[in-house]
């Protein structure tokens, strides 16, 4: 019949129009005492009619894999080892991957070798020009940047505000954790723990050693001495108990030392590789003041 598709759809809408104010209705009440589980309820699925969000006083929640500016993860004030500390290591494949290329990092280096440390002395974001694509993010292989979800950033002066440096872009792990849980806890189980990546590592490289220290064979145990009456020592027994003792001392000291040992090789080829390194640069530096002379 003619007509019967509009009748539906009218019916539809009507139905809209009377359950959005008794929804509205039905939560007045704690509404007007402040409860503000009235909101939440009103924005889930259960929720039924047309709803208009009273912005700024009211807020619609933003799904976990919202993504609005980056921001840079650094460790928890509290952290037991390195507190307030940048995840980043400034290997600048977040600036390299950058569609519009609006982040700019300079390396940090030791001040005394002047040598490159993985840690970014400064990190910008013209968040005028980031389009939140977030590749940053997805690229990052420590983890170290994130996609943030506060998107009220507008203000009077671009020039000034919208050039974000390392202090406006640093935010703890604890504020990841808080606004995209579910992620965070696939990344960590990902990593293989909730610390740094290189943390990890590091970690996993001392309980191996530890692990190859306790295989290796270990030297032969002293002869054991029978136990004498204290009062019946005589002069030879407690040369023999000292010997006894000395060879214990000896035995546990080969020990130690065979522990130590991959520790001290480890830093032996360190310390190689450096010099092969400054031998190298030497080298290259030698030759090119021979082509410049
Ligand atoms: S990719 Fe990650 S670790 Fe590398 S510079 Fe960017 S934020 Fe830092
Ligand atoms: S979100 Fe996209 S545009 Fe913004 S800084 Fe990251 S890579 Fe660049």
């Amino acid at each position: 019949m003619y007509g019967l598709g509009i009748l539906k759809g009218l019916g539809v809408t009507f139905r809209h129009f009377i359950n959005s104010y008794v929804e509205d209705l039905r939560g007045a009440g704690a509404k007007l005492l402040g409860d503000e589980t009235v909101f939440t309820r009103r924005q889930s699925l259960d929720s039924e009619g047309i709803y208009t969000v009273q912005y700024p006083d009211e807020k619609l929640a933003v799904p976990e894999r919202f993504r609005f500016i980056p921001f840079l993860v650094q460790e928890d004030a509290d952290h037991p080892d390195r507190p307030g500390h940048d995840w980043c290591t400034s290997c600048g494949i977040c600036a390299k991957v950058c569609p519009p290329q609006c982040i700019w990092i300079v390396r940090g280096e030791d001040p005394v070798t002047k040598r490159p440390i993985p840690e970014p002395e400064a990190f910008f974001i013209d968040i005028d020009i980031c389009m939140n694509c977030g590749y940053c993010a997805e690229f990052c292989p420590f983890d170290a940047i994130k996609m943030d979800h506060n998107y009220e950033l507008a203000s009077y002066d671009r020039t000034q505000n919208h050039i974000y440096d390392k202090q406006k872009l640093g935010k703890p792990f604890s504020y990841w954790k808080t606004i995209a849980p579910t992620t965070a806890a696939e990344e960590a189980e990902a990593r293989g723990g909730w610390e740094h990546p290189d943390v990890i590592k590091e970690k996993k490289k001392q309980a191996d050693a530890a692990a190859k220290a306790a295989a290796a064979p270990k030297p032969a145990a002293p002869a054991a001495v029978a136990p004498g009456p204290v009062a019946a020592t005589s002069e030879p027994a407690a040369a023999a108990s000292a010997s006894t003792a000395a060879t214990a001392r000896a035995a546990e000291t080969v020990e130690t030392q065979a522990q130590a040992a991959p520790v001290v090789d480890e830093e032996a080829a360190k310390a190689e590789r450096l010099r092969k390194r400054e031998e190298a640069l030497a080298r290259k530096r030698a030759e090119k003041e021979k082509g410049n002379g």
